[in-house]
């Protein structure tokens, strides 16, 4: 803790946001000079809360003077939010913007990126805003396996490690988004309309990492779409009940291009598979061979 003798006792902050508690201090000192007695009542009013409904808000296009008007905060303070959030983006005017795989060559780690292409084909929503905004891509994690959301959150830092990553907070689960110019660079997958009205097509160096990577891509796709079930039985030998357990990983999806490329995986780890129609015109697929179920629980196992 430390004092201040005109603006009372403050939080010693973390290093990385003192320079803005500065700014904010500037800022109220200024505001309280034209408004006495304003000061307490605005540097609470500039919780946590309201800076990350701003930055949600900016990041989706929202004007500044419309996210300062809807939230009340200053003007100024959503213009500064902003700058600082572009910067630890790289996105700050002047700056060089974060390196691309596909446009400047960067290193793409592979392993993160299978994964994250199965999320995505499975379960992620890419938006392509108007005018030059920033698009973002949002992948839907069930509350139920935090292991999954940790695990989608740090494949998204590996493939984006100069992007910023934020939930949004839904029910029953949190979207996993980030921001960058070259979303569609790394998923040109990306259409309108939704993925099974569309042809779903992996471009030839997509093609070359899923082939060379299909344990995490099908990872990806059974952690959004699919699951592991475990069907029992009791079975009487000897006087002795014993219970026998047999796992099973399911897949559903309703575009055939989105199976087909799961299927496909399949095939080249060695895992047998059955696919069944449903009369919504969605595909089943099932792995359920002891030999293909053990194999797929080195790549993928119960989720978690
Ligand atoms: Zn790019």
């Amino acid at each position: 803790m430390g004092s201040n003798p005109t603006w009372g006792t403050f939080l010693r902050l973390p290093k990385t946001d003192r320079r803005e508690s500065v700014a904010r201090a500037c800022e109220v000192r200024a505001c309280a000079l034209r408004n006495p007695g304003t000061a307490t009542t605005l540097s609470r009013m500039h919780d946590i809360e309201t800076r990350r409904r701003a930055l949600t808000l900016l990041r989706d296009g929202t004007g500044n003077a419309d996210v300062a008007r809807r939230l009340d905060v200053p003007l100024g303070t959503i213009g500064y939010w902003k700058h600082v959030d572009r910067a630890r983006r790289g996105e700050a005017p002047g700056r060089r913007t974060a390196a691309c795989p596909r446009c400047d060559g960067r290193e793409l780690d592979v392993r993160a990126y299978a994964y994250l292409l199965g999320l995505y084909l499975g379960d992620g929503h890419i938006s392509l805003p108007r005018q030059r905004r920033t698009p973002s891509l949002q992948i839907s994690l069930d509350d139920a396996w935090p292991g999954l959301q940790r695990e989608a959150r740090t494949s998204l830092h590996a493939v984006f490690p100069g992007n910023a990553t934020c939930w949004i907070r839904r029910t029953g689960c949190h979207d996993l988004k980030v921001y960058s110019k070259h979303l569609p660079c790394l998923f040109p997958q990306h259409g309108p309309g939704r993925k099974h009205e569309r042809r779903i097509a992996l471009e030839d160096w997509q093609r070359e990492v899923v082939d060379s990577r299909p344990g995490d891509f099908v990872r990806g796709l059974i952690h959004s779409d699919g699951s592991r079930i475990v069907n029992w039985t009791e079975k009487t030998i000897g006087g002795r009940t014993k219970r026998y357990e047999y796992p099973r990983y399911f897949f559903t999806n309703a575009s055939d291009d989105i199976v087909r490329l799961y299927t496909d995986a399949l095939d080249r780890l060695g895992a047998p598979w059955r696919s069944r129609r449903r009369a919504t015109g969605a595909q089943d697929v099932s792995v359920a061979r002891r030999e293909a179920v053990a194999l797929l629980d080195v790549h993928v196992g119960p989720k978690y």
